[in-house]
């Protein structure tokens, strides 16, 4: 986007670019040439008309249908008379702050989250600048419909609330031709990808291609976030079907009506889109999404040292994690390494949080031995021991010498672990006699209830205090009210990946890193913990409030930035301001003058 500023007499005094390639700018530049020739010349008498029609700038209705645009009804009288908008629009010119009373006024008589849903992605198709002004400025109240819980119900009703495709959709059936399915994309300079194939969506399992919204959600985040300009972003999904029958049987199912590739066809398949990724958008960061786990590791071993991509499940669910778990020592006092960890559930989050956790825990001094005995699993089958012969892959490194318990509840009696973190995806697994029993064990004892969304999580805020007798450090994966009990009152901080992503995906990008490193996870980790406030902790928040999460996004970006310079990471020259730099990639949802 351009803006073009005029003095008195009409001569282009200033020209902003936002995001341009040096090419579109020398097309720029030579049309503006021409125009003002032409000006001169006195051939064009509404030559702003045409200067904007030559530059290939919509006008008329077509402007007033492209979201990334449209203003509405805040369109300047000069805007509608050099645009072609007389007559299209209401009479009455709107500042953007009349337009966003109108939206909230329209969002919040919705009768539930789901339409509250529908309204807002329908607002991000008709104007993006208003749809961004709304979540940056109410992101409590917006990130729960945009995101978790309400996007998971977004996405188990995706092909029934359809309405519009976003993003790019890749199926089984486009072997071959990826490369020419990203060049459809209207969009050049692609900083960052947020893919999915959609076989584990929060904690719903399979939905297949209708696990768009997820990737279209965190990109909505990035933007509303870190300020990274939606522009740059791409939401993909991997159609390779899904075992989903429910699916499979429904006429508005929005993919491919077959099962799942598997083994070398779903490698190859990936395989292909990565290249076909590097090739057309060579300076994009791929955030892996919600995979199954089975894919998840494996996905992540492969590229993480070849294209520049994290796993958000596994690493920004650690770093946000590990981040929680520094705060809650705030309040306990002790060191990491002094912690006994008992996850329920042995999956990406689980293993990836327990895996980071290691790393700060060595860093302490402790052996990666030491370390890995710190922290415990209980799977779907029971404790994670070496006697067992079912283990897979990463668990086998936390499979400890020790008797098999079946039951968490037994486990936690005889392991009196510090902290249990809840990531098994099952509802109400931490029962009252588990907490009950964490109490007894700790004077402050952790419980991390991570699973999403809300119908899915380990214990309630409510009872984990409850049960606890309000000695509970608690956080969970999607929000709750604040609780009152014995007379004080509890505000349980979401302990959402939001607070790590944006940032670390704003601190690639401004770095031009080439790789994402678990070191920019850590390192983020520790700067999330370091901005809770005492107030904060004192109500029971193990992270600030979201209010500030431009800041916090804003932070760790030059944080993961500096890692990225330390490590011979980055590719483009480190400035001497970085923090000044970030800030000033950031975009901000307003209104651009266009003539
Ligand atoms: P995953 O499928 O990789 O792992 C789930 C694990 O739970 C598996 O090991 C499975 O064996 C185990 N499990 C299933 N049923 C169990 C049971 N009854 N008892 C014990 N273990 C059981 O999934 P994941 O990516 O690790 O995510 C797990 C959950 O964590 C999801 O609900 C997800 O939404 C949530 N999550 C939260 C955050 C966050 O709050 N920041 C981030 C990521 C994931």
């Amino acid at each position: 986007m351009y803006q073009v500023t005029f003095d008195e007499k009409d001569t282009i005094v200033r020209i902003d670019r936002e995001l341009m390639d040096p090419q579109t700018v020398s097309r720029f530049l030579d049309l503006v040439n021409l125009a003002a020739a032409l000006k001169d010349s006195r051939l064009a008498d509404d030559w702003e008309k045409m200067f904007t029609r030559m530059l290939g700038f919509p006008t008329g209705v077509r402007l007033i249908r492209d979201p990334a645009v449209n203003k509405g009804t805040a369109f300047t009288e000069k805007e509608r008379e050099v645009l072609g908008l007389r007559g299209l629009l209401p009479p009455k010119v709107h500042s953007m702050e009349d337009q966003v009373l109108r939206v909230l006024e329209n969002v919040r008589r919705k009768p539930n989250d789901i339409e509250k849903y529908i309204f807002l992605i329908s607002l991000q198709d008709r104007n993006k600048t208003l749809f961004y002004r709304i979540v940056t400025d109410y992101i409590e109240e917006m990130m729960p419909i945009i995101y978790t819980p309400t996007v998971g119900q977004a996405c188990m009703e995706y092909g029934h609330i359809f309405r519009r495709p976003r993003g790019i959709f890749i199926s089984s059936k486009d072997r071959g031709r990826m490369a020419e399915l990203l060049r459809n994309w209207p969009y050049k300079d692609i900083r960052i990808i947020v893919v999915t194939d959609g076989e584990r969506i929060l904690g719903l399992g399979d939905l297949g291609a209708d696990g768009m919204g997820i990737p279209v959600g965190k990109l909505a985040l990035y933007t509303a976030c870190a300020g990274i300009h939606h522009s740059l972003s791409l939401p993909i999904t991997l159609d390779v079907g899904t075992e989903n029958v429910a699916l499979l049987n429904d006429p508005l199912y929005i993919g491919l009506k077959q099962r799942r590739l598997r083994g070398a066809a779903y490698d190859d398949f990936v395989e292909e889109f990565i290249m076909a990724m590097e090739e057309v958008f060579p300076r994009a960061l791929v955030q892996f999404e919600d995979f199954a786990n089975v894919n998840a590791f494996r996905l992540l071993e492969k590229y993480r040292e070849r294209i520049c991509c994290f796993n958000d499940d596994i690493q920004g669910t650690a770093s946000v994690t590990l981040s929680g778990i520094y705060s809650a020592l705030r309040i306990t006092g002790g060191r990491l390494s002094d912690q006994k960890f008992l996850f329920l559930g042995a999956g990406e989050a689980g293993l990836g949080t327990a895996d980071l956790t290691v790393s700060a825990m060595e860093g302490e001094g402790l052996s990666l031995q030491e370390a890995r005995e710190r922290c415990w699993f209980v799977d779907s089958k029971g404790l994670v021991v070496k006697g067992r012969s079912d283990l897979t892959g990463h668990k086998r490194r936390y499979a400890h010498d020790h008797d098999f318990i079946p039951d968490f509840l037994t486990a936690v009696e005889t392991l009196k672990p510090t902290a249990i973190i809840g990531v098994s995806g099952r509802a109400r697994m931490f029962t009252r006699p588990i907490l009950e029993a964490m109490a007894r064990i700790n004077g402050r004892p952790l419980v991390f209830s991570l699973s999403n969304p809300t119908s899915n999580t380990e214990c309630t805020a409510e009872e984990a205090y409850a049960w606890t007798e309000g000695r509970a450090i608690y956080t969970s994966g999607s929000p709750f009210d604040p609780v009152v009990y014995g007379g004080k009152r509890f505000v349980p901080a979401q302990g959402n990946n939001v607070y790590i992503f944006p940032g670390v995906g704003l601190g690639a990008i401004a770095s031009q890193a080439r790789h994402v490193t678990d070191e920019m996870f850590s390192v983020a980790a520790k700067t999330l913990a370091a901005l809770v406030s005492e107030e904060d902790l004192e109500q029971g928040s193990l992270f600030p409030p979201l209010p500030k999460i431009r800041e916090v996004s804003a932070a760790i970006a030059a944080a993961v930035a500096e890692v990225a310079y330390e490590r011979g990471l980055a590719t483009v020259p480190q400035p001497e301001n970085l923090q000044e730099v970030i800030k000033s990639l950031m975009y901000e949802p307003k209104y651009q003058s266009y003539v």
